[in-house]
C-alpha cells in the first residue's frame, strides 16, 4: 500500500505531460486566483512621469544652495495637468502631490518648509537633489516584468496590471473536473428518499471542493452499481480534465468503479493509500483526463480530495502546491491508535500563547456528517504513532486560520 506522500508525488507525476493544461485570455476579473501563462512586462513605467511627493515648490536645488533662499514662484502644476513648462531659471514652482515635475527642477520642498511671500517663497533650508521627487520608473521600468509567468493574480496583481493597461490577462484554464456519485442507494436531493436511499451529498461538497480549489465542477448523473450504469455514467466525463467519483471503490461486491474504469481505458496507478480516512482511493490517467475514485463515506471523500485531488487541480490549473499551510502544532487531546496508518483528525485549530494547538472532533467516523464541516485543520498522525500525549506534536494541515489568530472571529 502507498504511504500519502508517496500517493500525491505519483499522481503529480502522472500529470506531468497535460498540467498545466492550454492557456486563455480573459479579462481582469476572470483572471483573478488564477495562474499567469505570461510574463507581464511594462509597456510603459510607473509612474509614467517624475512626479511630486509631496504639495509644495519644486525647484533647481543649485537655487537654493544655502538656507532662507528667496524665489519666484513662476506657475503652479497640479496632478493630472498636461506637463508643464520648463522651470525658468532662479525660479520655483507651486506644485502638488502627483503632479508632474517641470523639466529644469530636481528637488521638490515641502510646503510647511516654505513661507509664500506674494509671488515669492522662501525656502528655509536648502534645496537636495531628488528630495520628495518620484522619478519616472522608480516603481516599474519600461520593460521590466512586472508580473512573472506562473504568478497568481490575487487582487494587487489585478491593480498592477491594470495600472500596465492590460484589461486581460492570459491565464492557464480552469480545469473541468466530472463529479461522479454513485450507489444503488444514491438519490439527488430534489427527491424525498424511500427507505434505504441516502440523498447524494458528496457531489454538493466535491463541487464546493472543487471551486476552492480553482476547478470548474460539472455534476454527472449519479450512476447505480451495475456495470451497464457505471459505463453509461463513466462514457459522459468523455473530454473533461478530471473525473472524481465517490463510493464503489471498497472490495464489496457491488464495488465495480475500478472494473468500470479499466474498461473505459482508465490506466489505474494505484487504488489503496495507507490512511485514515480514505484507505480505498484509486488513481489513473484515462488519455489527458486525470481520474480519482474516492471513497464513498462523505468524510473520507472530503479528506482524500483535500490530499490528493485539490494538489491536482491546482496543478493542472498552474498553481501553486496544495495552497495550504501545513505547520507544526500541538495535540489538545490525547490521541491512541494502532500503527500502519496515517490518521488525518478534523480538528479545531486554535493560537494559544503563540503556539498551533489542534483539538480533533469527538466524532472521527467518517459516515457522519456532523463531522465534515466546522473544523479548521487536518491534524496528521503518522503511521508509526500509536499512543500520543495531550501536547503532543503533530503537523497540522490548515484549511482556515485558526481561531484566536486574527480579531475576526
Ligand atoms: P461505498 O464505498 O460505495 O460502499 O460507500 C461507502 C458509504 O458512503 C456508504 O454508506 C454510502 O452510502 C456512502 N455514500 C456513497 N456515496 C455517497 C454520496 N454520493 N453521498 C453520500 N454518501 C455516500
Ligand atoms: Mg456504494
Amino acid at each position: 500500500m502507498l504511504e500519502p506522500e508517496e500517493a500525491l508525488s505519483r499522481i503529480l507525476e502522472a500529470l506531468a505531460d497535460v498540467a498545466p493544461l492550454s492557456t486563455e485570455r480573459v479579462s481582469l476579473r476572470e483572471a483573478l486566483g488564477r495562474a499567469l501563462a505570461e510574463d507581464v512586462t511594462a509597456s510603459r513605467a510607473l509612474p509614467p512621469l517624475d512626479n511630486s511627493q509631496m504639495d509644495g515648490y519644486a525647484l533647481r536645488a543649485s537655487d537654493a544652495l544655502g538656507p532662507g533662499a528667496r524665489l519666484r514662484v513662476a506657475f503652479e502644476v497640479f496632478a493630472g495637468t498636461p506637463p508643464p513648462p520648463p522651470l525658468p531659471q532662479g525660479a520655483c514652482c507651486r506644485i502638488y502631490t502627483g503632479a508632474p515635475i517641470p523639466e529644469g527642477a530636481d528637488c521638490v520642498e515641502m510646503q510647511e518648509e516654505v513661507s509664500r511671500q506674494g509671488a515669492f517663497a522662501r525656502f528655509r533650508r536648502p534645496g537636495e537633489q531628488g528630495r520628495f521627487v518620484r522619478p519616472a520608473g522608480l516603481d516599474v521600468a519600461l520593460g521590466a516584468v512586472a508580473l512573472p509567468r506562473g504568478a497568481v493574480v490575487d487582487p494587487g496583481a489585478a491593480g498592477l496590471a491594470a495600472a500596465l493597461g492590460r484589461s486581460e490577462l492570459a491565464v492557464y484554464r480552469r480545469p473541468r473536473v466530472g463529479l461522479l456519485a454513485t450507489g444503488d442507494e444514491i438519490v439527488p436531493v430534489d427527491r424525498v428518499p424511500e427507505p434505504g436511499q441516502i440523498v447524494d451529498s458528496n457531489s454538493h461538497a466535491l463541487f464546493a471542493a472543487c471551486l476552492d480549489a480553482g476547478a470548474v465542477p460539472v455534476v454527472l448523473p449519479i450512476a447505480r452499481d451495475s456495470r451497464t450504469s457505471l459505463d453509461a455514467a463513466l462514457e459522459t466525463a468523455e473530454g473533461l480534465d478530471a473525473l472524481v467519483s465517490t463510493g464503489g471503490v471498497s472490495v464489496g461486491g457491488k464495488d465495480l468503479v475500478k472494473a468500470a474504469l479499466a474498461a473505459t481505458g482508465t490506466r489505474l496507478d494505484f487504488w489503496r493509500v495507507a490512511m485514515k480516512p480514505g484507505k480505498p482511493i484509486a488513481f489513473g490517467r484515462r488519455g489527458r483526463m486525470a481520474v480519482f475514485g474516492l471513497p464513498g463515506n462523505p468524510a473520507s471523500a472530503l479528506v482524500t480530495f483535500e490530499l490528493f485531488v485539490r494538489p491536482a487541480l491546482r496543478r493542472l490549473g498552474g498553481l501553486p502546491g496544495r495552497g495550504r499551510a501545513v505547520l507544526p502544532a500541538r495535540l489538545a487531546t490525547p490521541y491512541v491508535k494502532p500503527a500502519g496508518l496515517t490518521h488525518y483528525l478534523r480538528a479545531r485549530a486554535r493560537v494559544e500563547g503563540g503556539v498551533l494547538v489542534v483539538e480533533p472532533l469527538q466524532t472521527q467516523v467518517s459516515g457522519h456528517l456532523s463531522s465534515v464541516t466546522g473544523f479548521e485543520a487536518l491534524a496528521i498522525v503518522p503511521k508509526a504513532a500509536v499512543r500520543l500525549r495531550r501536547g503532543g506534536r503533530v503537523e497540522a494541515l490548515l484549511l482556515a486560520p485558526p481561531l484566536g489568530s486574527d480579531h475576526t472571529r
